[in-house]
């Protein structure tokens, strides 16, 4: 016979006060975080009012069956309820002094909120006399029977909330009160009359048999149906679309399933020697050493959350009278569990008369603030060591130190939700071009740039405004990436934003609202959302405590960290963050504003000698902006790539050029310059390729137009030259994008050589410019021991070779398909974010080839996932020897690489 999978664990203590825990802390997996800490607190003497967790697994079986119970679980749960009745040497339903249990939800992470609870389970006709004896207070009684049909008819049956607040609403109006506390025993016995009635009103008696009686659906008054319910719906509440959500934001994984904890009741309420409260070990918002929490006296649990009356600080408990004995030992409580688990610890309990209950601990969601504090605190104390400090802090939250927030106090309505491109909120006016924010930036007002989706040419427009919209593209979209190169706020792909630049508004689809240039908008690019209207901000505090704990990742991390930086400001930025370098400097960047023109006419002119003149003036320029970055960046590699998107991209969109022809044709424009605009159409227009990800870009650009890489190369070698004659210590590296032959590499690698000793005996200097590729193409990574032959380094650009590998288009499927595929559980993660499996493959198949063929070479990740946690911990595994993100991203690079190295050891 199979052996039997064990599914309910008891907790706390029997009759004779003997620990019968079946559990422990470990088994998070299946007994869900609360059951476990319930279990572990019993293990080591902590007063946890007895009852039992269902499994994890059980909730999936259930689910998976199609909401149907695995055999012969209903009768062990049963069983354990008679138990625990024997241990509490009270019944459940007794008329005289009845056992009343809670059923609470317990993922195996902590998901606050997200599922069902349901409380006071057990009361019905009978037991509810047996309530009054007990507390001596009959408006408790009959208020807490009245919430529990309530909750229990809400949460388990699903029936519409508003229906019983009608009801409450009606009574008060009746006696003329404003207030729910200002209604009698009396008034409150006569509402669960009324509330039974709303039940039968909305329960289908052909659905729930066990509760139908002469055709119609009653409230159920038998404990053992009750609780089958209620555990059926903290089962169901897993796949709740709250709960979905909170999963998908927070990566966390859709078959873990959630425990049930059915715990015995303790009453804070039955007078003032009864109290209710939550803590935590320190403070969770500063991470100072201090208790932080609230207490209610003669309250239950739900009263301190909801903020109906006044809390007391916890600090003050053991000053409380007829508390202070319970106070002391909650405070030496808090000091035990701190040495036990070794973490700041957030705790729920009860003061039943006098006699002090935990209902629940788990470690302490903090700030990023807190969390260093708090490790570093930890590790001073000897709780902790170093490794365990770098560990505590997650590194996404960081991005909460160096960013802007909305002010987690402000109220507001969410207008439109989008992807979370790039992180920190601002306030600001809707702008729909780049010259209106520009203009905007120098009246000294704050915009926000709300665009389709923005290109090269909006680069001033995103500098000067604030934050960026956008209603298409997703996390590696042109605004996305520059707008976290930049440090600027970006929600992208928000599908509901219908935009008319022309007409200058924005139709909001599914609200009445249309946004018009001007009006004052608020974006979080932390969260995506978008809102109508100032929301209030607030600039978290940065302390030394950021520093510390990136010197001691700095100590345990293996992985180098490089910025993605295409100006001297930003590679201070980056160098000041803690970057190794720069592992990738876009140059295409470099041709914007003023010098568009100059590309502009090099592209378009058909003569020779002007287009010359274009690229010698576009190469005095380059050399300036490398001045600037090798200075920043003295003594440390900057690799620039050689110019990489198609050429058309600086060129004016022939879409904009034709509506410009028919307002000059409306206007009556004269027909010579009509003629002129559409000639410059149509050579534009020429330009145009149906595939331009695949076209003529990244080192075919180099090889159809060879003026270009010339121009670079020696604005690269002559940078250098002078640096070096001042005494500095230049060291640029140039790279070939989007190579796929070997042949590419070596004719352009032979070319950048012939130029840089040009360069180098004209200005009389030693260069030893290293040159590398980027491997972006399949190809490449699966040719890579051919390639590393003529490469001093790779750099794998993952956002392209996610593209080329899935056939997913980087600006495109975000907002098209991806969703689908996530909702529908096709993919787990984002590739575009966290790279995907088999784009890791090809980065560990290049960099094991590239290395087996040349021992030297240097192997770094410079795409997107360059800055994302998950996707370091891959990187760390598979070969790269540095990545390469966005300057605001380096300090959660550093961590990142620091518990990715943890972790393998
Ligand atoms: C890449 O493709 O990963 C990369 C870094 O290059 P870009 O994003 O500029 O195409
Ligand atoms: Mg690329």
């Amino acid at each position: 016979m199979a052996e039997e999978v064990k599914r309910v664990f008891s907790f706390g203590k029997d009759e004779n006060g003997n620990n019968v825990t079946e559990g422990n802390t470990k088994m998070k997996a299946i007994l869900g975080g609360k059951g476990a800490n319930l279990a572990e607190m019993a293990n080591i003497g902590l007063p946890v009012p007895p009852g039992f967790t269902i499994s994890c697994q059980t909730c999936m079986e259930y689910a998976n069956a199609g909401n149907v119970w695995p055999e012969g679980v209903l009768d062990v749960i049963e069983e354990y309820r008679e138990d625990l009745e024997r241990r509490m040497g009270k019944k459940i339903g007794d008329a005289e002094d009845p056992l009343l249990v809670s059923v609470r939800s317990g993922a195996p992470m902590s998901m606050p909120g997200m599922m069902d609870t349901v409380l006071n389970l057990g009361l019905n006709d009978r037991s509810i006399n047996g309530l009054i004896k007990q507390t001596e207070n009959p408006r408790f009684a009959w208020d807490s029977y009245r919430r529990f049909i309530q909750m229990f008819s809400n949460v388990v049956m699903g029936i519409d909330g508003d229906l019983f607040e009608n009801a409450i609403t009606a009574m008060k109006n009746a006696r003329d009160v404003k207030s729910d506390t200002d209604l009698s025993a009396a008034d409150l016995q006569e509402l669960v009359g009324e509330f039974k009635k709303i039940f039968s009103a909305n329960v289908d008696p052909a659905q729930y048999p066990d509760l139908a009686a002469d055709g119609v659906a009653l409230f159920p008054q038998d404990p053992s149906i009750q609780l089958k319910l209620a555990i059926e719906a903290v089962f169901g509440s897993w796949n709740n679309p709250r709960a979905t959500l909170y999963r998908k934001q927070n990566k966390i994984a859709d078959d873990l399933g959630t425990a049930v904890n059915v715990q015995s009741m303790a009453f804070g309420n039955k007078g003032d020697n009864s109290a209710t409260g939550v803590a935590f070990t320190r403070n969770a918002a500063t991470g100072e050493k201090e208790y932080y929490g609230d207490y209610l006296v003669n309250a239950q649990g739900e009263d301190v959350v909801a903020g109906i009356r006044n809390t007391s600080p916890i600090s003050e408990l053991k000053h409380t009278p007829g508390l202070e004995e319970a106070g002391q030992q909650l405070e030496d409580i808090f000091e035990l569990l701190e040495g036990h688990f070794h973490d700041m610890m957030d705790i729920e309990f009860t003061i039943e008369q006098g006699k002090l209950y935990m209902l629940q601990t788990r470690v302490g969601k903090r700030t990023a603030a807190a969390a260093l504090k708090i490790a570093i605190d930890m590790e001073k104390e000897g709780l902790i060591d170093k490794a365990t400090a770098v560990s505590r802090v997650e590194p996404e939250q960081l991005d909460q130190l160096l960013h802007p927030q909305f002010d987690k106090a402000a109220k507001y309505d969410i207008l439109a939700q989008g992807l979370n491109a790039s992180p920190g909120a601002v306030v600001g006016e809707v702008v729909f071009s780049s010259a209106a924010a520009v203009a905007a930036a120098e009246e000294g007002r704050k915009t926000v740039l709300v665009r389709w989706e923005t290109t090269p040419d909006d680069l001033a427009g995103m500098i000067a405004a604030e934050g960026i919209l956008t209603s298409h593209g997703g996390k590696t979209s042109h605004a996305a990436v520059i707008a976290r190169g930049m440090g600027a706020p970006c929600v992208c792909g928000v599908d509901a934003l219908h935009i008319d630049a022309a007409k200058k508004e924005v139709v909001v689809a599914g609200t009445d609202v249309v946004l018009h240039e001007g009006d004052m908008i608020s974006i979080d690019g932390t969260t995506g959302h978008v809102v109508l209207g100032a929301v209030d901000l607030v600039m978290p505090e940065l302390t030394g405590d950021l520093e510390t704990m990136l010197t001691w990742a700095d100590e345990i991390r293996t992985l180098g960290v490089r910025a993605n930086a295409d100006n001297p400001e930003d590679a201070q930025l980056a160098r000041d963050f803690g970057a190794e370098g720069i592992g990738l400097c876009r140059t295409e960047h470099m041709f914007l504003g003023d010098r568009k023109q100059l590309i502009q006419q090099f592209i378009l002119n058909d003569d020779e000698a002007v287009r010359e003149d274009c690229i010698k003036k576009l190469g005095e320029l380059q050399r300036g902006d490398f001045l600037g970055m090798f200075k920043a960046m003295d003594g440390l590699p900057v690799i620039v790539r050689l110019l990489d998107p198609p050429l058309h991209e600086f060129l004016e969109s022939p879409r904009e050029l034709d509506v410009q022809i028919a307002h000059m044709e409306e206007q009556g424009a004269p027909a010579e310059e009509i003629a002129a605009k559409r000639a410059l159409m149509e050579q534009v227009d020429s330009w145009a390729e149906a595939n331009p990800m695949l076209g003529l870009r990244g080192c075919r650009l180099s090889i159809v137009f060879p003026q270009l890489p010339v121009m670079q190369v020696r604005a690269i070698a002559g940078a250098a030259a002078e640096l070096k004659k001042q005494g500095l210590d230049p060291r640029p590296e140039i790279m070939i994008p989007l190579v796929a032959f070997e042949s590419e590499i070596e004719f352009l690698r032979a070319k950048a050589e012939e130029l840089i000793a040009q360069v180098a005996e004209e200005e009389g200097v030693d260069l030893g410019i290293e040159i590398g590729t980027m491997i972006e193409l399949p190809r490449a990574a699966i040719i890579a021991d051919d390639i590393a032959k003529h490469a001093d380094f790779f750099s794998f650009g993952t956002n392209d070779l996610t593209q080329t590998t899935l056939g997913f288009s980087r600006d495109d499927a975000e907002a098209k398909f991806l969703p689908a595929y996530l909702d529908q559980h096709l993919l787990k993660r984002n590739p575009f974010a966290t790279v995907d499996d088999g784009v890791a493959e090809l980065v560990k198949m290049g960099c094991e080839k590239g290395k087996a063929a040349n021992s030297k070479l240097i192997c770094g990740v410079c795409g997107e996932h360059g800055g994302d946690p998950e996707s370091i911990h891959k990187f760390d595994k598979i070969g790269p020897d540095y990545v390469s993100c966005s300057p605001y991203r380096v300090p959660l690079a550093r961590l990142a690489a620091a518990q990715a190295a943890l972790e393998d050891k």
